[in-house]
């Protein structure tokens, strides 16, 4: 009897791994969509420094499945590098891959890495900076979107792509970071999608590190007068026109903004992802064209903003000037970020 006994667990044991062999490894991790472009870096890289950053890729569409650290992949175009995925377990839905980025470039120019993960592949992009530059002032290294930042010693000069690091109902079906919404947004009303589609942008912005008061007090334009933190540019208070933004507003998605026709997406109103989920309401959320500083709806005691100006600012000490500076806040009420112009005067912008 032991012996039958035995014979059949051989038996059950050779069949299991039989079995193992022929299918298609169902313990695999697999994914949806990998959403390269909106990928980002921990630290900005210069051609012949010595770098190590942590570089991270939404997904949606996982399974569960833990996964092993991955072999390194080369760098193409600027070479030097490799971006080695760090292991770690899939979510059900969306999540985060992590990649080390190691390596001295060896030009400047664009360093791509082909990444391919779970049954999906994309080509992940970074900035190599010249070298020679100069350091960028540290407040500026916040703005953790950006493609690119760089100091000549007068201009701060942000290159960035507009593609929100969080989910939108205007990100293509297919992107990992598109999420259905319906529901209601900003102020309360429902939600009606407009007809455009998130898509890759190339805005480059040329800010002035030590921002003045200019008595002038230009009219910002249409279009991107700034950027947040996350490489998504702000525009003013006004619909295409200069008609009030009140009409569009139904169109601001679950994290209240939109794309216009081109695709760029941008903020009009409080970035509520950088306000609830990367920072606070009280937190430094981007720059406008002029240089000065821009925050959200709350100061540091959870006190709301006294005595904004007609520029929608006004001047006290903040967490990253401790010696106080003009700044912009937020508003739940127009005009929302700026009121009747820049406070100082503003750089440029390519878009
Ligand atoms: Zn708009
Ligand atoms: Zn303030």
């Amino acid at each position: 009897m032991k012996q039958i006994l035995f014979a059949l667990s051989v038996l059950f044991f050779f069949n299991s791994c039989g079995k193992d062999d022929d299918t298609t490894s169902p313990d695999t991790a697999s994914i949806a969509a990998l959403a390269c472009a909106s990928g980002s870096f921990s630290a900005a890289a210069t051609n012949g420094t010595a770098y190590t950053a942590t570089a991270t890729i939404a997904y949606s569409g996982g399974n569960s499945k833990t996964y092993t650290a991955g072999a390194a992949v080369n760098s193409t175009g600027v070479a030097g590098l490799t971006a080695t995925l760090q292991a770690g377990t899939l979510s059900s839905s969306t999540g985060n891959l992590s990649f080390t980025i190691s390596g001295t470039p060896t030009s400047a120019g664009t360093a791509s890495f082909a990444i391919s993960f779970g049954g999906q592949s994309c080509t992940l992009s970074l900035t190599v900076n010249a070298a020679g530059g100069m350091p960028v002032p540290a407040v500026y290294n916040k703005i953790y979107g950006a493609t690119s930042i760089t100091y000549d010693g007068t201009w701060v000069t942000i290159k960035c792509n507009a593609l929100p690091d969080h989910k939108s109902a205007y990100y293509p079906t297919t992107h990992a970071l598109y999420e259905a919404y319906s529901g209601t947004t900003f102020s309360g009303v429902t939600f009606n999608k407009n007809p455009n589609s998130i898509s890759t942008q190339n805005i480059t912005l040329k800010i002035p590190a030590n921002p003045a008061v200019n008595a002038t007090h230009a009219a910002t334009p249409m279009g991107v007068i700034g950027v947040a933190l996350n490489g998504v540019p702000f525009f003013n208070q006004y619909a295409a026109g200069g008609s009030a933004l009140s009409g569009e507003i139904v169109s601001f998605d679950q994290w209240w903004a939109h794309p216009q026709m081109t695709g760029m997406y941008h903020y009009h109103v409080e970035p509520l992802y950088l306000t609830t989920v990367k920072a606070t309401k009280s937190s430094l959320m981007g720059f406008l064209l002029d240089g000065f500083p821009v925050y959200g709806p709350k100061e540091t005691d959870n006190s709301d903003p006294a005595g904004l100006d007609a520029y929608h600012g006004h001047t006290h000490a903040t967490v990253e000037y401790p010696s106080g500076i003009y700044h912009y806040h937020f508003s739940t009420a127009a005009p929302y970020l700026n009121g009747n112009g820049f406070y100082g005067t503003a750089g440029t912008v390519t878009q």
